[in-house]
């Protein structure tokens, strides 16, 4: 958050302050919205390629190029055509993770099938000596969130001891999500400093998001990542938002628009997102 000062006509702060007390807002809130309206910056909003539904039948070929997805967010996470690899993106650039475990940065050029992103606007922020768990990180993100009907943005910086993750392995054309999970490399990172791209979305939105958390984990030196399943971190800084607005863009592709998308994807969706050893036990309730 930046802090300006500047100087206003009598009858624009008059208003401001009319504005402000009336609707019991505050004046960053309001000059935030104003400027972000009048500059085309929208805040909050989450932007969005494809749904969960379309990528749970197989619906994997690129729909929207990079150079898109980033006009609309900073932060964010998605994959690529074929399911190549786990997508981050944190600071405005896209980054690949591959199955290989290498980590590159991704041409504007290039299509995609699915992914979320949002301008990552922190209205809250707070320090964990110690996360022990994935429980432990979600535990910590819900004492930040304040409703289970908004979306939210969460970004945890901090030393991290272990990072378990997972990278999706390109498939080949009708390779549904859960077939394709059962294809997936995992990898185990010790001691370095990374950051977490979490994304929070409510159950309600299971159509067309992954219900629940979906953390994304970059290192420092952006040289691994991945979709994370465990970690353990010290010194870690969460940040984050609440996102009330969600654009949705469907692709137009002959697959898409042809497809059956009628069915409930959750249960493929939470069978995909967790690790080979979670699946082969007793179903356990979705975390990450
Ligand atoms: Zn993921």
């Amino acid at each position: 958050m930046r802090t300006i000062t500047c100087n206003l006509p009598d009858s624009l702060y008059a208003a401001l302050k009319e504005r402000m007390t009336g609707d019991k807002e505050t004046c960053d809130h309001l000059v935030a919205r104003a400027l972000a309206k009048s500059l085309g910056t929208p805040l909050h909003t989450l932007f969005q390629v494809s749904t969960s539904a379309a990528l749970v039948e197989g619906l994997y070929q690129g729909a929207v190029r990079v150079s898109r997805l980033l006009r609309h967010g900073d932060f964010g996470l998605g994959t690529f055509a074929d399911l190549d690899g786990e997508m981050v993106v944190l600071e405005g650039v896209c980054y690949q993770v591959s199955s290989t475990g290498t980590v590159v940065t991704v041409d504007g050029e290039r299509l995609i099938p699915y992914a979320v992103v949002t301008r990552f606007n922190p209205d809250f922020r707070k320090n964990h000596q110690t996360i022990s768990t994935m429980n432990d990180l979600v535990a910590a993100c819900d004492q930040l969130r304040d409703s289970n009907n908004l979306f939210y943005a969460f970004r945890a910086t901090g030393n991290f001891h272990t990072v378990k993750a997972r990278v999706m392995k390109s498939v080949s054309e009708g390779t549904t999500l859960k077939m394709a999970a059962s294809g997936q490399q995992e990898f185990s990172f010790d001691e370095l400093r990374g950051t977490l791209v979490g994304l929070w979305s409510p159950e309600f939105a299971a159509s067309f998001s992954v219900p629940g958390y979906h953390f994304h984990f970059l290192s420092e030196d952006r040289q691994k990542g991945g979709h994370v399943l465990e970690c353990r971190a010290s010194d870690v800084d969460i940040e984050g938002c609440s996102i009330g607005e969600m654009h949705v863009s469907l692709p137009e592709t002959e697959e898409f628009l042809k497809a059956d998308l009628s069915r409930d994807p959750v249960e493929d969706l939470l069978s995909a997102e967790r690790s080979r050893a979670s699946r082969a036990s007793a179903p356990i309730p979705f975390d990450c």
